[in-house]
């Protein structure tokens, strides 16, 4: 899978990309991840990649000629599903990252400082939020977006069923996890876990894993409950 950024910062990227499983997958073959500087393309003397809105009010937008002839230059005709990260966008979900982690290559639009250029949706295919709340710019979100996906593109992550044995995965948060010592400081591994019976473990995880998501998001119980009556 090709992934390409767009950003006013590219240098943001390298650690995050450069490390761990998605240093491993590019490394590996399985993502070729590029990053390119939007003021690369500014066709104005100084490089100018924002101005002040019109109408007036706080803060700068980005300019469109930029980012569109970032995006053509880099998209290169080639089909490709563009990607605004927002915060007026849907909502980043496991369901959405798992239908983009099919798509063959993704172009990840980084907006900055008040946004974008409202006129820039004309090449953009859909945008994306990471949350309700807003940040000084689309990187982290890519950042989050990047990861986020490529955890479905087979092979990325060491095994297969880790993808689809997580929070969120079908519906529920996840059961809690331990590892030895079996007695840490007085507080002890359910004696469940230690006696290797698969179908038991199987069980007192699945109860956990409702328990757990009744505490934290009991809003997910319910989606939960209405999927499984459907599938039934
Ligand atoms: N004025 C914009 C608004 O009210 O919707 C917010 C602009 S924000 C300060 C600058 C950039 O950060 C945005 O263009 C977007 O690319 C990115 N951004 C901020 N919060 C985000 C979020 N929750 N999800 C995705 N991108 C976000």
């Amino acid at each position: 899978m090709r992934i390409d950024v767009l950003s006013l910062f590219p240098e943001m990227f390298d650690g995050v990309f450069g490390a761990s499983m998605l240093g491993r997958a590019q490394t590996n073959g399985l993502l070729d991840i590029r990053v390119h500087n939007i003021r690369d393309y500014a066709d104005n003397k100084h490089r100018k990649t924002d101005d002040y809105p019109f109408g007036g009010g706080a803060g700068m937008v980005m300019m469109a000629q930029p980012i569109f002839d970032c995006m053509e230059a880099v998209q290169g005709g080639e089909p490709a599903r563009r990607i605004l990260l927002t915060p007026r966008g849907k909502l980043l979900s496991t369901e959405r990252a798992r239908a983009l982690a099919k798509e063959e290559r993704l172009i990840l639009l980084c907006g900055h400082y008040e946004g974008v250029d409202e006129r820039v949706n004309a090449i953009i295919d859909e945008e994306i939020s990471i949350g309700d709340y807003v940040l000084t710019g689309g990187e982290l979100p890519a950042m989050v977006l990047v990861d986020c996906v490529s955890r479905f593109v087979p092979g990325v992550l060491g095994s297969e069923q880790s993808a689809e044995d997580e929070s969120h995965s079908n519906g529920l948060l996840e059961y809690p996890q331990y590892t030895r010592p079996a007695d840490f400081r007085g507080m002890a591994v359910p004696e469940i876990l230690q006696n290797g019976h698969h179908a038991n473990i199987q069980k007192w995880r699945q109860e956990q894993s409702r328990l757990k998501t009744k505490q934290m998001r009991p809003i997910l119980l319910g989606r939960f409950g209405k999927s499984e009556e459907s599938e039934k």
